[in-house]
């Protein structure tokens, strides 16, 4: 597997060269040349931890987290403070972990950014479906969110219990989603869970919208190395019939597809903190993406609080891409939308893509892969199937790799992909 992304990288890339991650530091961040900037932050704590997943995460304790919080609003100020002039930016979105615990500080962190940055399109958090009362989503809304993602997994008992997660009460989620309405509600689903059928995937779909969702994300399972996770992935065949049927099922029932797993009943319900050509990380295991560079911070909270005390910043590591390897970046996660749009490109490389990828889109074009409509490139089913598929490979041979080992030190001292 690990030779067929290297094989990959190194014809798209035009190089031999590995993605190299170094722990380098700088004081200062060049996020002020980025035109469309999107901020993240991460709040890593969870009251219990599910054995599926991958994001790093801590076992919550109000002590530890209003002590992390208190550094995440330093961070924010010496990071924001680098630049005088207020920054616009895109969108804000929390994530963790469970950031919703945090319910009741997030307008303080929201304050904080906005002394540096005029958000413009709204400000996102992910839920776990335990957060979702009145109070919590009230908290939420006076802090100025607009979008909120529940990450409900599955609403079946037989999934539920395989996860490790317990019974959900839908009609709680109904009547305290009725109360606090938000401009989208996003709930987000594993596919490909062992047995999962397509009646199964199409009640999950079908409750959610029924109890006032907007946009749904369904995302693969992927069986990470480092996960406690006992379940098998499924079977490749299977898995394309079950994501196939479901992405059908979708677009006939006129949903949009906003990107390779998320589906939206109304034109303006979103949730996305992937798709950005650059955006700004706070908090642990926050990264940062900028024209040349991408970082990473530590995932380890007690350091991150102690860099942060210090006066420094919390990066573990810093690649300084090529032009190509940037270029690939930007595709990888630009295609994540099923579309790409040839001027984009342009626009920030300053180079025409099909000058630099030509052969590359006329093959995608051959095979079935890709559409082309008036400058933009967009998925076909089959696309869709092996942009995911590559996207898990792409995930079990540097994601994991990479988290695995950030989740054992704190400050590595460099890492090849
Ligand atoms: S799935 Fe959500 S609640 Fe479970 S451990 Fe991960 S971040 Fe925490």
């Amino acid at each position: 597997m690990r030779f067929i992304t290297s094989l990959t990288r190194m014809w798209l890339t035009r190089t031999i060269q590995p993605f190299t991650f170094k722990n380098e530091y700088d004081r200062l961040l060049p996020f002020a040349e980025c035109e469309t900037l999107g901020l993240y932050v991460h709040i890593p704590f969870c009251k219990s931890i599910c054995n599926f997943c991958p994001y790093c995460k801590v076992r919550y304790s109000a002590e530890l987290c209003d002590t992390y919080i208190d550094s995440l609003i330093q961070e924010i100020h010496l990071v924001g403070s680098q630049h005088t002039e207020r920054k616009k930016v895109t969108s804000l979105y929390f994530g963790g972990g469970t950031p919703a615990l945090a319910a009741h500080r997030i307008k303080e962190i929201v304050a904080a950014l906005k002394e540096h940055f005029i958000i413009t399109e709204g400000i996102g958090i992910e839920l776990h479906p335990d957060n979702v009362n009145v109070e919590v989503l009230q908290a939420l809304k006076d802090a100025g969110v607009t979008k909120i993602s529940i990450g409900v997994q599955s609403f079946c008992h037989k999934y539920q219990k395989l996860l490790g997660r317990k019974k959900l009460d839908t009609d709680k989620m109904l009547s305290a989603l009725s109360a606090v309405p938000f401009e989208t509600v996003s709930m987000d689903f594993i596919f490909a869970l062992p047995g999962q059928t397509y009646d199964d995937l199409k009640s999950d779909i079908e409750t959610a919208f029924s109890l006032g969702a907007n946009h749904i994300a369904i995302y693969p399972f992927i069986d990470f190395t480092f996960t406690e996770s006992p379940l098998a992935a499924m079977p490749k065949k299977d898995k394309r019939r079950l994501l196939d049927a479901i992405t059908q099922y979708c677009l006939d029932m006129g949903y949009f597809r906003s990107s390779v797993w998320t589906f939206s009943s109304e034109p303006n319900a979103s949730y996305s903190s992937m798709t950005r050509d650059t955006f700004l990380g706070f908090g642990c295991s926050a990264t940062s993406l900028f024209k040349g560079q991408f970082k990473i911070n530590t995932f380890d909270v007690a350091s991150y609080c102690e860099r942060i005390s210090s006066g420094n910043l919390a990066t573990a590591l810093t690649i300084r891409f090529t032009k190509r390897q940037r270029m690939i970046y930007w595709l990888f996660w630009t295609a994540y939308s099923t579309r790409v749009n040839a001027k984009a490109f342009e626009t920030f490389f300053g180079v025409p893509l099909k000058k630099m990828y030509g052969i590359e889109l006329w093959l995608a074009k051959q095979f079935g892969l890709l559409k082309e409509q008036n400058g933009t490139y967009e998925m076909t089913l089959k696309g869709a199937f092996y942009y995911h598929y590559y996207e898990n490979f792409y995930t079990l041979s540097y994601i994991d790799k990479m988290w695995g080992i950030l989740r054992k030190e704190a400050f590595p001292k460099q890492i090849k992909l």
